[in-house]
Parts: C-alpha cells; structure tokens; sequence
C-alpha cells in the first residue's frame, strides 16, 4: 500500500526537513505526500518531489492536514516543530498532534523520529516490493 504522508516544518527547522527529504527521496517519490504551503514548496523546488501543498500553517494549513488525517487519509506525520519559537498557530498545531493521539496516527515531532519513522516505513515498503 503506498503510504501517505504529511510534512510539515516550522521555519526553523525547515533547513532539516529538506535535509532529511534529500536522504529518503527516493522512498518518498513512492509516497504521497502532502504539505503544509512554505514547507511543500521547498520539497518541490529543492528536492524535486510531487507534494499536495496546503495552506501555509498560520494560515490554516495544519487544520487541512488535521482533517485529512481525521478522515483516515494520512498514515504518517512528520512534523519538525520548533519548541523555542513562539508560533501564531500554537492551538492548530496542538489539535493537529491531539488529533494524531486520538487517531493512533504516526506524528514524528523531532528529526531523530523522523528517521526512524521513515527508515521503518522505507523497509515497510521494500518488503512488501519483494514479497
Ligand atoms: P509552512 O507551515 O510550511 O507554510 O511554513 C508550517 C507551519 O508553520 O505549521
């Protein structure tokens, strides 16, 4: 099953995001993927990936993903979330991870899960290629 995944990265981390989106793109070209508005559009210019772009996350883009994963369209989250900047968005960003909680959805909120989130989804993935 292909896995559907959202990206989402505060500014400061964003610099991570695409790092980490260069190490697992070729997993990630097998995903789809959707992302909040500044984040999605860095993943399409620098790492060359197709990504369902939303709302910026001020701007609602959290909610979006929210939703989506509430409906039962998101497998995992990637959220690199910067923990010493105050953000405009702070109740989004909380009912997004609240929503994740209540759904049992994978939400990576630091690069360290992230790899391992995405290291087990990759191997997920090429297992079931083999099988
Ligand atoms: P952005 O939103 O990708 O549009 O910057 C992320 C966020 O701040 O939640």
């Amino acid at each position: 099953m292909t896995p559907r995944i959202a990206l989402i990265a505060h500014d400061k981390k964003k610099d991570d995001m695409i790092a980490l989106a260069r190490e697992y793109a070729d997993f990630l070209r097998t995903c789809k993927l959707c992302a909040t508005g500044t984040t999605g559009g860095r993943l399409i210019a620098e790492v060359g990936l197709t990504v369902d772009r939303k709302h910026s996350g001020p701007l609602g883009g959290d909610l979006q993903i929210g939703s989506m994963l509430v409906e039962g369209n998101i497998d995992a989250i990637i959220f690199l979330r910067d923990p010493m900047t105050p953000q405009p968005h702070e109740p989004d960003i909380n009912a997004l991870v609240r929503a994740c909680d209540v759904h049992n959805v994978t939400c990576a909120t630091n690069l360290a899960t992230a790899h391992l989130v995405l290291s087990q989804l990759q191997a997920v993935s090429r297992s079931e290629g083999a099988a």
